[in-house]
């Protein structure tokens, strides 16, 4: 007599478990691999802090990323006069410190910027941080601040990079429009010298140079920058944040705009 199980393993059936073994794994690893993807794929969240010398132009890349790509900017500056004016708490605390001339705290600074965050991350809209942070002290307490409250976000590190002559060419050309209410800004190289009548091409105002633009002030402007800078860059170093570089020398603000695209 046959064994029953034997007949059970024979011919047709050992085919059919076969196939449906092979049915069955091949639904699994295909399972497996399409919610990998997926998680691959899912937009991570981003905050960017751009880092680059006065005159890099880091604004004018902001600004086209808030324009063109949804971005959401904190400029810390427009928020720290915002709350002066309307006299918030916080701004009464500000006011204490610039009216005597003396720095803000980097924990001030810091719980402005959680504050904002707050109200500002609930979209989950990809952030730009501009001028903070600006301290060692106030990378650090940003790690924290994102680690402890605002995990779903990464923070990538951007340095604008150029030389300080390529620096001092771009800003000592630099012509303002005298209308506070235009405020266009132009290029010496944009005009021809006794031919040209420097005039704003919107509003036709006279064309002035900031005091502040002048060559030396500005190789100051960049002397202090380079010592801030350096403690920045070490403390991110030290804390294994890689800094992704551009470089802006002799690029035109699309051309800029355009490296960065590619780069997120
Ligand atoms: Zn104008």
């Amino acid at each position: 007599m046959v064994c029953p199980c034997r007949s059970f393993w024979s011919g047709s059936n050992l085919i059919f478990l076969v196939i449906a073994l092979i049915t069955a794994f091949l639904a699994y690893w295909q399972f497996h691999r399409g919610s990998g993807a997926q998680a691959a794929a899912a937009p991570s969240k981003v905050i960017f802090a751009f880092l680059g010398a006065p005159g890099s132009g880091k604004g004018t890349l902001a600004k086209l990323c808030v324009d063109q790509l949804g971005f959401k900017q904190l400029s810390t500056g427009d928020l720290c006069r915002d709350n002066i004016s309307k006299g918030t708490e916080l701004g009464k605390k500000l006011q204490e410190y610039t009216s005597k001339g003396a720095l803000v705290p980097d924990e001030i600074i810091s719980s402005m910027v959680h504050e904002w965050l707050s109200e500002n991350t609930r979209d989950e809209k990809t952030i730009i941080l501009d001028g903070f942070p600006r301290t060692a002290g106030q990378a650090a307490l940003l790690l924290d601040l994102i680690k402890n409250h605002f995990p779903q976000y990464t923070l990538r590190i951007l340095a604008l990079n150029i030389s300080d002559d390529a620096v001092v060419e771009r800003i000592a050309g630099r012509l303002m429009c005298s209308s506070k209410e235009c405020g266009a800004i132009y290029n010496t190289k944009q005009f021809v010298e006794g031919i040209d009548n420097p005039l704003c091409k919107r509003c036709s105002s006279p064309l002035i140079k900031r005091e502040d633009d002048r060559e030396e002030v500005v190789r100051e402007r960049l002397k202090v920058y380079a010592q801030t800078s350096k403690a920045l860059t070490d403390f991110f170093k030290n804390a294994g944040i890689k800094i992704e570089e551009i470089n802006v020398e002799g690029k035109e603000s699309d051309q800029v705009f355009d490296a960065f695209k590619k780069m997120i």
